[in-house]
């Protein structure tokens, strides 16, 4: 990752390499604290974050999931990421805020461990390539299964959790894919390892409900309004493996990934094996979004 100058932490600016934990931080031994991953764009206008409200909204959910005490406003939060924006010269880039349980406790209780909050941002190109967003990319189902909710909550952006992911992606990498789909424990589809997925059929639109364990993507909601706004029949759906075979088009969305086409699941060609034209056009839409180059989508950006 590029390095960033300054990072937040509970009101103060701190310089990069002094944006330290204590090594008994609570959440290093057990994954108690929960973040969000957002982008801001370069528009016509000046620097924006996209729908930066709903990420600092999902952050207050994921706190309140996991009963973690978190002192700052969705407000708050967002002026602080603005002003980290500016404060790191960024024109376009990505911000990570951090709620974690540092000193105070060891062990599974860490009610008596001080919440501390961090922002940090700092410039990102595309996170599955640039010729994965022009191409498509591979995948392969994971060999891992999705967290299921009678464990964790698949809603909430909870640090441990994304051992799961982690799992995920580092088998796909290692066995020569870009990326990984992990099913649920019912066997249907859930997502990829950050990603959501959609899935073209007959013109229509498909992709999987918030009960498949998924966590519930604001890329991915955003491109299912833009989708809609289109014309184009866009449904939520349980989906098979088989289902992904047979598709005529594939692909991810996140913040991260933006919305990156499929080309090939398990080494079997998905559709004519080149983007089609809905997910074009969805790539389209939200890069025009996102760039404040849809005024009906201006409300989705916070200018910096
Ligand atoms: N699923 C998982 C597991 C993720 O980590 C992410 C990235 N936050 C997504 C889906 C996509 O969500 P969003 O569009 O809100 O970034």
């Amino acid at each position: 990752m590029d390095s960033a100058k300054l990072i937040w932490m509970d009101g103060e600016l701190v310089a990069f390499d002094d944006a330290k934990v204590h090594v008994l931080s609570n959440a290093l031994h057990y994954g108690t604290g929960v973040f969000e991953g957002i982008r801001a764009y370069e528009t016509p206008d000046g620097t924006a974050i996209f729908r930066l409200r709903e990420h600092m909204e999902r952050l207050h959910r994921s706190c309140r999931a996991y009963g973690i005490p978190l002192e700052h406003t969705v407000d708050e939060l967002i002026e602080v990421s603005r002003q980290i924006i500016t404060v790191n010269d960024l024109e376009s880039g990505y911000i990570r805020p951090l709620v974690y349980y540092e000193l105070g406790a060891i062990g599974l209780n860490p009610a008596a461990a001080r919440v501390r909050t961090m922002v940090a941002a700092w410039r990102w190109g595309t996170y599955l390539g640039d010729e994965g967003v022009a191409k498509g990319i591979r995948v392969r189902v994971s060999s891992w299964r999705r967290i299921h909710q009678s464990s964790f909550i698949p809603v909430a952006k909870g640090t441990g959790q994304y051992l799961n992911s982690v799992l995920a992606k580092q088998e796909a990498l290692a066995t020569g894919y870009d990326e990984a789909l992990l099913l649920n424990m019912e066997g249907n589809v859930s997502e990829g390892s950050g990603e959501n997925l959609f899935l073209i059929r007959d013109g229509v639109v498909l992709t999987p409900p918030v009960s498949s364990g998924i966590l519930d993507g604001i890329t991915r909601a955003s491109v299912m309004e833009l989708l809609v706004s289109e014309g184009v029949e866009v449904r939520e759906a349980g989906l098979t493996r088989g289902d992904l075979y047979n598709a005529d088009e594939l692909f991810f969305t996140g913040t991260a990934a933006e919305v990156t086409p499929i080309r090939e699941v398990d080494d079997r060609s998905i559709g004519s094996g080149e983007p089609g034209p809905i997910t074009r056009r969805a790539q389209e839409l939200f890069s025009q979004a996102v760039t404040g180059k849809l005024s009906e989508y201006r409300g989705w950006l916070t200018f910096v």
